[in-house]
């Protein structure tokens, strides 16, 4: 009944808007919309946080909050996460246009706009986001299907004291994408398993060869999928294995951590990592 209620309103007030628009009376106050968002229940302040690339103290900062307690339907003000850039409409432009304009895919700008009402109706004024373009495989998917990780911050070149030979400080080569044990794992691009087998740091890992120079990197699986050996040619999208916690220490070594996928990306010549977030907010669009 009173989402019904809702609706009819938030019709009308669409009627009015667009009328508004239409005249040319309106202008939306900037951020108004780009920078609010709506508590879940499954949220925390941290898992807010990390999805906007910021910190919980910075979010109790910006919201004058007390504590880390947050009520189902409370309004948040957040920042324009680190893997957008916000950018304020102007006059006669559309999602389309902007999207054109910024070389962006229209349906990756639809969902980098989820805080909108309707993102296909934006006005002079309004604040939206646009997804930084990676530098390469923007073809790309997300390794993992919508719905079965945690949401995640960057990772990379974070420190890690794990090593085969004991504690020594580290960067960390990759991005960690909590999901439970078992979750399926899907090739982000088509390429060739150079790598497969067991590594005392990433457990059961695949890395696959996506071009001449290069190579994605997989660890921690539970298993792997069938046939995942050294010089098998995987498709994009292909099932690969499962989210596990394998890895630091001897063959079989699990639950040294909880279960997550690590994904990372090495270019061959001369080899090393790179960090691979903006690739996976971008594959993550859609
Ligand atoms: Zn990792």
């Amino acid at each position: 009944m009173f989402r019904l209620i809702r609706k009819r309103i938030r019709r009308k007030l669409r009627t009015y808007l667009f009328g508004a628009a239409v005249l040319g009376l309106l202008s939306a106050p900037a951020g108004a919309y780009a920078a609010s968002y709506t508590v879940k229940p499954t949220d925390s302040l941290w898992s807010i946080a990390v999805q906007y690339g910021t910190t919980a103290d910075k979010l109790k900062q910006l919201n004058g909050l007390k504590s880390d307690m947050l009520l189902d339907g409370q309004t948040l003000q957040v920042p324009t996460p680190s893997y957008f850039t916000s950018y304020n409409v102007q006059a006669g432009d559309t999602m389309w246009i902007i999207a054109n304009r910024y070389s962006i895919p229209l349906n990756k700008m639809i969902a980098a706009n989820k805080q909108l009402a309707n993102p296909n109706v934006v006005w002079q004024g309004l604040t939206v986001n646009i997804p930084k373009r990676p530098a390469g495989f923007r073809d790309g998917i997300f390794p993992l299907k919508a719905g079965t990780y945690s949401p995640y911050g960057n990772t990379y070149a974070d420190s890690r004291s794990w090593s085969p030979d004991g504690e020594t400080v580290r960067s960390h080569e990759g991005v960690d994408i909590m999901a439970a044990e078992g979750t399926p794992i899907y090739s982000a691009l088509g390429g060739t398993i150079v790598q497969s087998g067991w590594s005392e740091l990433g457990g059961w890992r695949l890395t696959i060869k996506t071009d001449s120079t290069t190579e994605f990197y997989y660890a921690h699986m539970s298993r792997y999928a069938p046939n995942m050996k050294k010089g098998t040619v995987v498709s994009k999208g292909q099932l690969i294995g499962y989210v596990g916690s394998t890895g630091y220490g001897p063959e079989g070594t699990k639950g040294m951590f909880d279960p997550h996928l690590h994904f990372g990306i090495y270019k061959t010549s001369p080899y090393a990592s790179v960090d691979p977030f903006l690739f996976l907010k971008w594959w993550e669009l859609g």
